[in-house]
């Protein structure tokens, strides 16, 4: 294996239990999003043990990892029509726009002999999923109530994903105003107001007595401990749960610029280098086919990423007061988009400490 994707168990333990509780202490369920770590089996256990009641991921590879655990499990992206079978067999509720996947999803319940849930997705503005126009609202909802093996359990939204739509007290009474609009017209009682994600923390905790939102989607906020509208930090929890290391390869005192006519690099482009003399550089064994590097910083501040190719992460630590010999390893902090990169690369050994 070329990295490790090393996660401190102690560390995200913590930070588990610290959103948890205050999700819990505001009577908001927690959806605990799993698709950052690829639905790795023995990280989705940690959230398990911490009493997290839903587990949740986009992809049905990564649904499948955790299917044998005792608790809900939730389709994140819209399923596939072609997937509908495989969507009902490895999870009980589907988040849904269309009333064409809701009907193959039923079809499946049925032929499976077991019931499905579905969470109506509603599109406030953020332009991502979900039905925009109101009448088709209504109109999806009642077709949804008629289907067999099917259970509407509510309505949700996605904000600060594609359009960057911050949640606010405009947009989220709005969803409230079309769940009691549905609840009226349809005569029914719909449990879950899904919001999510990581964006919706600061959102609910200041808007602590609205009762508005019953569920939130959570990923980021678990793995990087902070809530994703500011990027603030959530006291008590921890940044670092998840670190890569790398083996150096090699290591050379060289030039800090190419010797020769300059062409192209590896991926088209025309590199330039400042001119900084003779300096220690150590090649690590990993690259751009594993995470983008722009994605990756190094916990020792004194080693510098000057760039990389595909299988080759090349660094200064000329001002390096640790000995990074052939053979060490070193260690980064990673981004969100980082950790995704780094965990669905095959060459990634994944380690619990
Ligand atoms: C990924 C995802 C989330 C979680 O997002 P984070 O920013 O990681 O908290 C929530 N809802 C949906 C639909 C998602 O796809």
């Amino acid at each position: 294996m070329s990295q490790e994707m090393i996660v401190n168990k102690a560390k995200l333990i913590t930070n588990i239990n610290a959103i948890k509780k205050m999700m819990d202490s505001r009577r908001i369920e927690v959806a605990a999003v799993t698709k950052v770590f690829c639905g790795n089996p023995d990280i989705s256990k940690l959230y398990v043990d911490c009493g997290i009641s839903i587990l949740a991921d986009s992809r049905l590879e990564n649904l499948l990892k955790i299917k044998h655990y005792p608790v809900r499990k939730m389709h994140l992206r819209l399923p596939m029509l072609s997937e509908a079978s495989e969507v009902v067999e490895y999870s009980d509720v589907s988040l849904v726009s269309h009333k064409e996947t809701a009907k193959q999803l039923s079809m499946s319940a049925e032929r499976q002999k077991c019931s499905h849930g579905i969470i109506l997705m509603i599109d406030l503005g953020d332009l991502r999923e979900g039905i925009f126009e109101e009448s088709t609202i209504i109109d999806t909802a009642r077709y949804i109530l008629s289907l067999p093996n099917i259970q509407l359990e509510g309505i949700g939204t996605n904000l600060t994903c594609f359009g960057g739509v911050l949640p606010s007290l405009e947009n989220m009474n709005k969803l409230y105003s079309i769940k009691k609009q549905l609840e009226h017209q349809l005569d029914v009682t719909l449990n879950t107001v899904s919001a999510g994600n990581s964006s919706s923390l600061k959102f609910v905790q200041e808007c602590d007595s609205l009762h508005i939102v019953s569920q939130l989607r959570i990923g980021e906020a678990f793995i990087l401990g902070r809530e994703t509208a500011y990027g603030q930090a959530i006291s008590g929890t921890y940044n670092d749960c998840f670190t890569l290391r790398a083996e150096i390869i090699e290591k050379f005192n060289k030039p800090s610029i190419p010797i020769g006519i300059i062409g192209t690099d590896g991926f088209g482009r025309r590199p330039t280098f400042p001119d900084n003399g003779y300096r220690i550089r150590a090649i690590c064994a990993i690259g751009r086919q594993d995470v983008d590097l722009q994605q990756i910083t190094p916990v020792d501040e004194r080693v510098k990423i000057i760039g990389g190719s595909s299988d080759h992460l090349i660094l200064d630590i000329g001002d390096c007061a640790h000995d990074y010999h052939l053979g060490a390893q070193v260690t980064f902090t990673l981004s969100y988009s980082g950790i995704l990169q780094a965990m669905t690369s095959e060459y990634t050994k994944t380690v619990l400490v």
